[in-house]
Protein backbone atom coordinates (compact mmCIF):
# COMPACT_ATOMS: atom_id res chain seq x y z
CA UNK A 1 0.00 0.00 0.00
CA UNK A 2 1.16 3.60 -0.39
CA UNK A 3 -0.15 7.03 1.51
CA UNK A 4 -1.22 9.73 -0.34
CA UNK A 5 -2.93 13.10 1.07
CA UNK A 6 -6.51 13.43 -0.60
CA UNK A 7 -7.52 16.80 -2.32
CA UNK A 8 -11.14 15.93 -0.88
CA UNK A 9 -13.33 13.10 0.48
CA UNK A 10 -16.78 13.26 -0.17
CA UNK A 11 -18.69 13.41 -3.72
CA UNK A 12 -22.16 14.48 -3.77
CA UNK A 13 -24.82 12.81 -6.63
CA UNK A 14 -28.31 12.42 -6.76
CA UNK A 15 -28.93 13.70 -3.29
CA UNK A 16 -26.46 12.05 -1.28
CA UNK A 17 -22.77 11.79 -0.68
CA UNK A 18 -20.08 9.52 -1.29
CA UNK A 19 -16.54 8.89 0.18
CA UNK A 20 -13.71 6.23 -0.68
CA UNK A 21 -11.36 6.13 2.10
CA UNK A 22 -8.93 3.77 0.22
CA UNK A 23 -8.65 3.01 -3.65
CA UNK A 24 -8.02 -0.02 -4.97
CA UNK A 25 -8.57 -3.65 -3.52
CA UNK A 26 -6.95 -6.76 -2.48
CA UNK A 27 -10.05 -9.20 -2.09
CA UNK A 28 -9.64 -10.60 -5.26
CA UNK A 29 -12.99 -10.68 -6.55
CA UNK A 30 -12.33 -12.45 -10.48
CA UNK A 31 -15.21 -10.32 -11.72
CA UNK A 32 -14.27 -6.79 -10.28
CA UNK A 33 -15.53 -4.06 -12.31
CA UNK A 34 -13.15 -1.54 -10.11
CA UNK A 35 -10.02 -2.73 -11.71
CA UNK A 36 -11.45 -1.20 -15.16
CA UNK A 37 -9.40 0.36 -17.58
CA UNK A 38 -12.01 3.56 -17.44
CA UNK A 39 -11.25 4.79 -13.74
CA UNK A 40 -7.30 5.26 -14.85
CA UNK A 41 -5.39 3.37 -11.78
CA UNK A 42 -1.72 4.72 -12.09
CA UNK A 43 -0.54 1.94 -9.36
CA UNK A 44 -1.61 -1.75 -9.21
CA UNK A 45 -4.77 -2.45 -8.35
CA UNK A 46 -3.50 -4.39 -5.33
CA UNK A 47 -1.40 -2.00 -4.20
CA UNK A 48 -3.84 0.20 -2.07
CA UNK A 49 -3.54 3.97 -1.94
CA UNK A 50 -4.51 4.94 1.55
CA UNK A 51 -5.99 8.43 1.88
CA UNK A 52 -4.24 9.21 4.82
CA UNK A 53 -5.94 12.51 5.84
CA UNK A 54 -9.57 11.17 5.28
CA UNK A 55 -11.06 11.66 8.80
CA UNK A 56 -9.91 15.42 8.58
CA UNK A 57 -11.48 15.99 5.04
CA UNK A 58 -14.39 14.31 6.24
CA UNK A 59 -14.82 16.35 9.71
CA UNK A 60 -13.99 19.37 7.65
CA UNK A 61 -16.99 18.55 5.15
CA UNK A 62 -19.50 17.67 7.87
CA UNK A 63 -18.36 20.55 10.17
CA UNK A 64 -19.57 22.68 7.00
CA UNK A 65 -22.71 21.13 5.66
CA UNK A 66 -25.91 22.88 6.46
CA UNK A 67 -28.10 19.64 5.80
CA UNK A 68 -27.40 16.33 7.54
CA UNK A 69 -27.20 13.53 4.39
CA UNK A 70 -26.76 10.01 4.30
CA UNK A 71 -22.85 9.13 3.32
CA UNK A 72 -22.35 6.27 1.41
CA UNK A 73 -18.73 4.35 1.38
CA UNK A 74 -17.43 1.20 -0.17
CA UNK A 75 -19.11 1.17 -4.01
CA UNK A 76 -15.23 1.39 -5.62
CA UNK A 77 -13.31 -0.37 -2.99
CA UNK A 78 -13.89 -2.33 0.19
CA UNK A 79 -13.72 -0.28 3.48
CA UNK A 80 -12.88 -3.15 5.43
CA UNK A 81 -9.97 -4.62 3.30
CA UNK A 82 -6.71 -6.05 5.76
CA UNK A 83 -5.23 -3.22 6.10
CA UNK A 84 -7.93 -1.51 7.73
CA UNK A 85 -7.23 -3.40 10.69
CA UNK A 86 -3.72 -1.68 10.84
CA UNK A 87 -5.24 1.76 9.73
CA UNK A 88 -8.37 2.13 11.41
CA UNK A 89 -8.96 5.32 9.07
CA UNK A 90 -12.87 3.90 8.03
CA UNK A 91 -13.26 3.84 11.82
CA UNK A 92 -12.35 6.95 12.46
CA UNK A 93 -14.61 7.92 9.77
CA UNK A 94 -17.72 6.78 11.29
CA UNK A 95 -16.56 7.83 14.56
CA UNK A 96 -16.63 11.42 12.94
CA UNK A 97 -20.04 10.41 11.15
CA UNK A 98 -21.48 9.56 14.51
CA UNK A 99 -20.26 12.50 15.98
CA UNK A 100 -22.12 14.89 13.79
CA UNK A 101 -24.99 12.31 13.73
CA UNK A 102 -25.10 12.02 9.61
CA UNK A 103 -26.40 8.72 8.39
CA UNK A 104 -24.21 6.15 6.76
CA UNK A 105 -24.83 3.13 4.02
CA UNK A 106 -21.73 1.20 4.11
CA UNK A 107 -20.81 -1.51 1.59
CA UNK A 108 -18.67 -4.56 2.14
CA UNK A 109 -18.04 -8.43 0.99
CA UNK A 110 -15.73 -8.56 4.91
CA UNK A 111 -16.87 -9.42 8.19
CA UNK A 112 -14.25 -7.02 9.83
CA UNK A 113 -17.14 -4.75 10.16
CA UNK A 114 -17.90 -6.25 13.05
CA UNK A 115 -15.48 -4.70 14.45
CA UNK A 116 -17.44 -1.64 14.31
CA UNK A 117 -20.62 -2.59 15.31
CA UNK A 118 -21.28 -0.67 18.07
CA UNK A 119 -20.51 2.73 16.09
CA UNK A 120 -23.22 1.17 13.53
CA UNK A 121 -25.48 0.97 16.38
CA UNK A 122 -24.96 3.83 17.42
CA UNK A 123 -25.17 5.61 14.09
CA UNK A 124 -28.59 3.84 13.32
CA UNK A 125 -29.67 5.13 16.65
CA UNK A 126 -28.90 9.25 16.50
CA UNK A 127 -29.46 9.19 12.70
CA UNK A 128 -30.06 5.83 10.18
CA UNK A 129 -26.91 3.06 9.54
CA UNK A 130 -27.84 0.66 6.55
CA UNK A 131 -25.22 -2.06 5.70
CA UNK A 132 -25.02 -3.32 2.27
CA UNK A 133 -23.31 -6.87 1.93
CA UNK A 134 -22.87 -8.40 -1.49
CA UNK A 135 -23.63 -12.22 -2.02
CA UNK A 136 -23.11 -14.23 -4.96
CA UNK A 137 -22.35 -17.30 -4.41
CA UNK A 138 -23.65 -19.84 -1.40
CA UNK A 139 -21.41 -22.85 -2.59
CA UNK A 140 -18.27 -22.85 -0.35
CA UNK A 141 -15.98 -23.78 -2.81
CA UNK A 142 -17.42 -21.96 -5.56
CA UNK A 143 -17.30 -18.99 -3.87
CA UNK A 144 -13.69 -19.25 -2.66
CA UNK A 145 -12.90 -19.04 -6.32
CA UNK A 146 -14.60 -16.14 -7.05
CA UNK A 147 -14.01 -13.93 -4.28
CA UNK A 148 -10.57 -15.64 -3.05
CA UNK A 149 -10.05 -13.05 -0.43
CA UNK A 150 -12.60 -12.12 1.79
CA UNK A 151 -15.29 -14.60 3.81
CA UNK A 152 -17.80 -16.60 2.12
CA UNK A 153 -21.28 -16.44 1.89
CA UNK A 154 -22.29 -18.30 4.73
CA UNK A 155 -20.06 -15.60 7.28
CA UNK A 156 -21.59 -12.90 5.40
CA UNK A 157 -25.23 -14.31 5.80
CA UNK A 158 -24.42 -14.27 9.51
CA UNK A 159 -23.26 -10.22 9.09
CA UNK A 160 -26.52 -9.88 7.82
CA UNK A 161 -28.48 -11.90 10.63
CA UNK A 162 -26.35 -9.82 13.72
CA UNK A 163 -27.57 -6.72 12.04
CA UNK A 164 -30.72 -7.88 12.23
CA UNK A 165 -30.35 -8.65 16.24
CA UNK A 166 -29.02 -4.97 16.64
CA UNK A 167 -32.06 -3.36 14.55
CA UNK A 168 -29.69 -1.97 11.77
CA UNK A 169 -31.54 -2.49 8.35
CA UNK A 170 -29.01 -4.49 5.34
CA UNK A 171 -29.60 -4.78 1.82
CA UNK A 172 -28.19 -7.08 -0.18
CA UNK A 173 -26.35 -6.63 -3.12
CA UNK A 174 -27.20 -9.83 -5.33
CA UNK A 175 -24.74 -9.14 -8.28
CA UNK A 176 -23.07 -9.88 -10.36
CA UNK A 177 -24.46 -13.29 -11.26
CA UNK A 178 -21.84 -14.90 -14.05
CA UNK A 179 -23.21 -16.30 -17.00
CA UNK A 180 -22.66 -20.54 -16.83
CA UNK A 181 -21.08 -20.39 -13.38
CA UNK A 182 -23.28 -18.94 -10.51
CA UNK A 183 -26.30 -18.56 -12.60
CA UNK A 184 -28.79 -21.42 -11.50
CA UNK A 185 -32.20 -21.21 -9.99
CA UNK A 186 -30.52 -23.49 -6.76
CA UNK A 187 -27.60 -20.94 -6.16
CA UNK A 188 -29.94 -17.66 -6.33
CA UNK A 189 -33.05 -19.56 -4.45
CA UNK A 190 -30.95 -20.58 -1.32
CA UNK A 191 -29.15 -17.02 -1.79
CA UNK A 192 -33.14 -15.24 -2.02
CA UNK A 193 -34.13 -17.99 1.50
CA UNK A 194 -30.96 -16.92 3.24
CA UNK A 195 -32.29 -13.12 2.69
CA UNK A 196 -35.64 -13.59 3.91
CA UNK A 197 -34.34 -15.95 7.32
CA UNK A 198 -32.06 -12.44 7.86
CA UNK A 199 -34.80 -9.75 7.26
CA UNK A 200 -33.36 -8.15 4.27
CA UNK A 201 -34.62 -4.89 3.67
CA UNK A 202 -33.83 -4.72 0.08
CA UNK A 203 -32.12 -6.71 -2.71
CA UNK A 204 -30.36 -4.90 -5.85
CA UNK A 205 -29.99 -6.97 -8.88
CA UNK A 206 -29.97 -5.41 -12.29
CA UNK A 207 -31.01 -8.18 -14.57
CA UNK A 208 -28.95 -11.17 -13.60
CA UNK A 209 -25.73 -10.76 -15.40
CA UNK A 210 -22.59 -9.69 -15.47
CA UNK A 211 -20.41 -6.47 -17.27
CA UNK A 212 -16.92 -6.41 -18.80
CA UNK A 213 -14.81 -3.55 -19.86
CA UNK A 214 -11.44 -3.22 -21.16
CA UNK A 215 -9.14 -4.43 -17.92
CA UNK A 216 -11.71 -6.23 -16.40
CA UNK A 217 -12.68 -8.54 -19.13
CA UNK A 218 -8.59 -9.72 -19.92
CA UNK A 219 -8.69 -10.63 -15.62
CA UNK A 220 -11.59 -11.98 -15.48
CA UNK A 221 -11.16 -14.35 -18.59
CA UNK A 222 -7.39 -15.65 -17.09
CA UNK A 223 -9.40 -16.47 -14.27
CA UNK A 224 -11.83 -17.91 -16.35
CA UNK A 225 -8.61 -20.24 -18.04
CA UNK A 226 -7.30 -20.75 -14.84
CA UNK A 227 -10.35 -22.23 -13.07
CA UNK A 228 -12.96 -23.21 -15.84
CA UNK A 229 -10.99 -24.71 -18.87
CA UNK A 230 -13.18 -24.08 -22.12
CA UNK A 231 -15.42 -21.54 -20.55
CA UNK A 232 -13.92 -18.23 -22.41
CA UNK A 233 -14.30 -19.92 -25.59
CA UNK A 234 -18.12 -20.25 -24.64
CA UNK A 235 -18.18 -16.60 -23.38
CA UNK A 236 -16.49 -15.45 -26.62
CA UNK A 237 -19.22 -17.35 -28.99
CA UNK A 238 -22.32 -16.19 -26.59
CA UNK A 239 -21.24 -12.39 -25.68
CA UNK A 240 -18.28 -11.47 -27.95
CA UNK A 241 -17.38 -7.99 -26.74
CA UNK A 242 -20.50 -7.02 -25.25
CA UNK A 243 -20.30 -4.97 -21.88
CA UNK A 244 -23.51 -6.54 -20.97
CA UNK A 245 -23.43 -10.46 -20.46
CA UNK A 246 -27.23 -11.38 -19.00
CA UNK A 247 -27.20 -14.86 -17.96
CA UNK A 248 -28.80 -17.57 -20.60
CA UNK A 249 -31.29 -17.76 -17.54
CA UNK A 250 -31.99 -14.00 -16.26
CA UNK A 251 -35.45 -14.20 -16.79
CA UNK A 252 -36.43 -17.18 -14.77
CA UNK A 253 -33.88 -15.36 -11.66
CA UNK A 254 -34.90 -12.17 -11.95
CA UNK A 255 -39.02 -13.36 -11.85
CA UNK A 256 -37.73 -15.83 -8.71
CA UNK A 257 -36.41 -12.56 -7.39
CA UNK A 258 -39.44 -10.66 -7.70
CA UNK A 259 -41.73 -13.27 -6.67
CA UNK A 260 -39.41 -13.92 -2.68
CA UNK A 261 -39.34 -10.27 -2.44
CA UNK A 262 -42.71 -9.33 -3.26
CA UNK A 263 -43.95 -12.30 -0.94
CA UNK A 264 -41.16 -11.01 1.46
CA UNK A 265 -42.32 -7.76 1.81
CA UNK A 266 -38.19 -6.72 0.53
CA UNK A 267 -37.85 -3.94 -1.62
CA UNK A 268 -36.22 -5.41 -4.96
CA UNK A 269 -36.26 -2.28 -8.05
CA UNK A 270 -32.72 -1.04 -7.57
CA UNK A 271 -34.13 2.63 -7.25
CA UNK A 272 -36.69 1.84 -4.60
CA UNK A 273 -33.03 0.42 -3.35
CA UNK A 274 -30.98 3.62 -3.52
CA UNK A 275 -34.01 5.82 -2.60
CA UNK A 276 -33.67 4.09 0.57
CA UNK A 277 -30.36 4.62 1.30
CA UNK A 278 -30.15 8.27 0.30
CA UNK A 279 -33.38 8.82 2.71
CA UNK A 280 -32.65 10.44 5.63
CA UNK A 281 -35.78 11.36 7.50
CA UNK A 282 -36.39 13.79 10.14
CA UNK A 283 -37.48 11.10 12.23
CA UNK A 284 -36.10 7.70 11.79
CA UNK A 285 -38.29 4.73 12.38
CA UNK A 286 -35.46 2.03 13.20
CA UNK A 287 -36.42 -1.94 12.49
CA UNK A 288 -37.89 -4.15 14.89
CA UNK A 289 -35.28 -6.12 16.81
CA UNK A 290 -37.26 -9.03 15.90
S1 LIG B 1 -14.68 -6.40 -3.10
FE1 LIG B 1 -15.42 -5.11 -4.76
S2 LIG B 1 -13.71 -3.74 -5.21
FE2 LIG B 1 -12.87 -5.44 -4.03
S3 LIG B 1 -12.13 -6.92 -5.55
FE3 LIG B 1 -14.24 -7.48 -4.98
S4 LIG B 1 -15.55 -6.49 -6.50
FE4 LIG B 1 -13.53 -5.47 -6.58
Amino acid sequence: MHFVDAKGILTTSGGGCGMNIYRGCTHGCIYCDSRSKCYQFTHPFEDIEVKQNAPQLLEAALKSKRKKCMIGTGSMSDPYMHCEMELGLTRRCLEIIRDYEFGLAIQTKSDRILRDIDLLEEINRKAKCVVQITLTTFDDELCSILEPNVCNTKRRIEILKEMQRRGIPTIVWLTPILPFINDTRENVGQILDACVDAGVKGIIDFGMGLTLREGDREYYYEALDRHFPGLKKKYIESYGNSYELPSPNSKELMALLRKVCRKNDMLYKPDDCFNYMRELPEKYEQMSLF
